[in-house]
């Protein structure tokens, strides 16, 4: 596939509107080639009147067609097959082909920060069937990067190793959920490393990440941190611009938006995002209903890039009753982690009851009182609720074993000498 557009390639709303257009008649004739679209769509014509005709594809419907009612090609094109995360037992299968993968590296590829051949990339998310370290590591690989691969799930990597190879390799770019680089961040003092002066941005996805949670991990490292946004069935989305906005891959996919009240879709505003992907070859998507609460917006931005814009509230608005109030997760997330940076807070956790509000917090020794003290304001002045907050040593909700274990992962073996604990054969770790 030699024809993907790149950004600068159109001008403005209607030349982007166009090049969609042109593309969709190709993506209906594919889909065409899946059992589970071959007959809901027409023979004839594929146009956008015709996609604009169909309901959305759920993920319902892609575990209902698991593992290959999706499928619009052999296995013999697949390249690779992944499941997302999520709801257990009921796997979500995507396929992608070769060429499915350059459109995929691409557009992860699209930084603000760019990725370039001096780059030491360490990529920490999981690459057993889900598309995440995949994605990356192809990304990178893409533009020359050197990778280190760092799956957070896997024992191989406890993060004492993460914080070695960040710090000894020199890594400069790097890719994982953001509560991640916390866990660095403590992981780190915990070995003894103070400086990593080669690190240039931490790349972030995958959890909503409040403002003031974002800011202080950039205080903590010193470096930008760049978010981005997609799926397993989809890869990236979405990127951040120079202007700090996420933008949509309007070249790469159609976005449209579901109010799940009505049912009606719009091209804008505030619902669901609706997904068709423009380069599809093993998978096409018609209307894919991601079930994530957006808000697009075709307000122009400085940046240029003439792409709308997305804001991604994910399960945000999600929250538990505490007499009378809606506590969320995001929120609180905010107030902590509005906490003055002094006090040095990066792990908390809180329970709700519908009398109380339960939060633990962690704090450097001899600040207790205070940071009790304000977060417990914090929470009153937001929700006018009352709160018990606890503020704990270090180590009481990460604990140190954590930050610093080293894991001998073996193989299997059942020989022992003497001297050795034979407890450990035919285990794996
Ligand atoms: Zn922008």
């Amino acid at each position: 596939m030699t024809d993907l557009p790149q950004i600068g390639d159109w001008k403005g709303y209607v030349e982007l509107a166009a090049l969609q257009d042109e593309r969709l008649s190709h993506v209906l004739e594919r889909a065409a080639a899946s059992p589970f679209y071959a007959d809901r769509i027409p023979t004839v014509g594929r146009t956008r009147a015709d996609l604009n005709a169909l309901a959305c594809t759920t993920k319902r419907d892609l575990r209902d067609s698991y593992p290959f009612g999706m499928l619009a090609c052999g296995m013999d094109r697949v390249a690779t097959y992944h499941e997302s995360s999520g709801t257990a037992g009921q796997p979500t299968p995507s396929f992608y082909t070769e060429a499915d993968w350059t459109d995929l590296a691409e557009r992860y590829a699209r930084k603000r920060i760019p990725i370039t051949p001096d780059d030491t990339f360490l990529v920490r998310t999981p690459y057993a069937l889900m598309i995440t370290g995949h994605l990356a590591q192809a990304a990178a690989r893409l533009q020359g990067a050197a990778v280190v691969p760092g799956d957070n799930r896997s024992l191989a990597m406890p993060y004492s190793r993460v914080v070695r190879v960040l710090h000894d390799l020199g890594v400069t770019l790097t890719w994982s959920m953001p509560t991640e680089t916390l866990l660095w961040a403590a992981a780190a003092r915990e070995a003894g490393y103070r400086e990593f002066p080669a690190l240039r941005a931490l790349f972030v996805g995958g959890e909503p990440l409040s403002l003031p949670r974002r800011r202080r991990i950039e205080e903590i490292w010193g470096v930008p941190v760049v978010e981005e946004y997609g799926s397993t069935e989809t890869g990236s989305l979405a990127g951040e611009c120079d202007q700090g906005h996420l933008h949509l891959w309007a070249d790469r996919a159609i976005f449209e938006v579901r109010d799940p009240a009505s049912a009606e879709i719009m091209p804008e505003g505030r619902g669901q995002l609706v997904v068709t992907p423009l380069y599809r070859e093993a998978m096409p998507l018609l209307r894919y209903n991601l079930e994530d609460d957006v808000e697009v917006s075709y307000a122009p931005c400085d940046c240029g890039w003439g792409l709308p814009r997305i804001r991604v509230f994910g399960r945000a608005a999600f929250g538990y009753p505490v007499q009378g109030a809606r506590i969320t997760q995001y929120r609180l997330e905010e107030l902590v982690f509005g906490l003055p940076a002094d006090l040095e807070v990066m792990f908390w956790r809180a329970k709700t009851s519908p009398d109380v509000l339960r939060v633990q917090i962690e704090v450097p020794c001899g600040r207790h009182d205070e940071a009790r003290n304000a977060l417990t304001s914090a929470i009153h002045e937001a929700y006018g609720v009352y709160c018990e907050v606890t503020a704990l040593p270090a180590g009481s909700l990460v604990p140190r074993a954590t930050l610093t274990a080293v894991h001998d992962v073996v193989k299997p073996r059942s020989l022992f000498g003497a001297d050795e604990e034979w407890d450990k054969a035919l285990l794996y770790h």
